[in-house]
């Protein structure tokens, strides 16, 4: 069962997330385990992210009290740009990911007389009980970037001095090529001497 309810403006997280909203509460989530399909493609973050084709996702919600643990999967192509040569490429995310989430009732504590131990690293602590899967699949999606966007791992990256794709030319400075930090260095050493 798939229940709307519209947004509210209680957001326990610190950046504002305009987007589409799907909140399942706690007392939605049924103590064997509620099981969503997510076919609305509503919840991807169109603004930020280029994606080809369409995405899935699925969660499986287990309720422990005050506690919701999360067993999540998504799938989705995007579209990056190479840090190195700038050219886009296309990446499928194909991640799971598992999130718990806390019900305080209210603020969490930051004067620090709550330690942090190691089990709650991954604890999202909410002042609503509720989850807002479809935030939560967009926070998803970002983590689940590589943290270096490449083409691919040889890529050759630009020329620094004429901007040439070595990829697919050759240079078109004629340079002297290893125009490197470390041939400036070099440099330096001589003018020491
Ligand atoms: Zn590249
Ligand atoms: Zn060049």
């Amino acid at each position: 069962m798939i229940l709307y309810i519209p947004t509210f403006c209680v957001n326990s997280d610190p950046f504002i997330d305009m987007g589409a909203s799907l909140k399942v509460r706690f007392d939605e989530i049924s103590a064997e385990g509620t099981s969503l399909t997510i076919t609305d493609e509503a919840w991807f973050p169109d603004q930020e992210l280029e994606r080809r084709g369409k995405v899935s996702a699925a969660v499986l919600l287990k309720r422990d009290g005050q506690r919701v643990f999360v067993d999540g999967t998504l799938s989705a192509t995007v579209i990056l740009a190479c840090d190195r040569c700038l050219e886009l490429f296309e990446k499928t995310l194909g991640d799971d990911f598992q999130v718990e989430f806390e019900f305080t009732g209210s603020a969490p504590s930051i004067s620090g007389e709550h330690e942090i131990d190691a089990d709650e690293m991954d604890t999202i602590f909410i002042e609503e009980a509720a989850i807002d899967i479809f935030q939560l699949l967009r926070q998803q999606v970002f983590l689940a970037l590589p943290e270096r966007l490449l083409c691919a791992d040889e890529c050759q990256g630009l020329c620094r001095a004429c901007g040439a794709n070595h990829n697919k030319e050759a240079c078109r400075c004629g340079a002297k090529e290893n125009v490197s930090p470390f041939s400036v260095l070099a440099g330096l050493k001589t003018i020491k001497k």
